[in-house]
């Protein structure tokens, strides 16, 4: 069952970065403040069995998340597998100024 339910991960890493809350409700993705376990050149985590103690920061992707959470990026495999088009949309940006760099991934 976890297999299946992490195989809708497509490992972009973008959620392992700090995400800002603004006042509208909008997060925006600040890829210049990755999670110090998050290995760049790969974009993998490299305590990825142990994340969830090794850093209480990090969030299991529950359904909840993947029907609900907005900070998650609309390219996010539970976003675009799990979440139908009437929940609500995922709202985070990406600042035009750091796009090159995450569209290479
Ligand atoms: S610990 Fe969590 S947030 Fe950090 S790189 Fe690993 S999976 Fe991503
Ligand atoms: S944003 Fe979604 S697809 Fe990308 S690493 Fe995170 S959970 Fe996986």
């Amino acid at each position: 069952m976890m297999k299946n339910w992490e195989s809708h991960c497509h490992r972009c890493g973008l959620c392992c970065y700090e995400k800002i809350r603004q006042a509208d409700g909008s997060w925006i993705l600040d890829i210049s403040n990755p999670c110090p376990w998050l290995d760049e050149n790969t974009m993998q985590c490299k305590v990825y069995k142990r994340r969830l103690t090794v850093y209480p920061r990090c969030r299991r992707i529950t359904i909840w998340r993947a029907l609900f959470a907005r900070y998650l990026p609309p390219s996010c495999g539970y976003v675009r597998n799990l979440r139908p088009g009437f929940f609500p949309k995922s709202r985070l940006v990406i600042l035009e100024s750091l796009r090159n760099r995450t569209d290479r991934r």
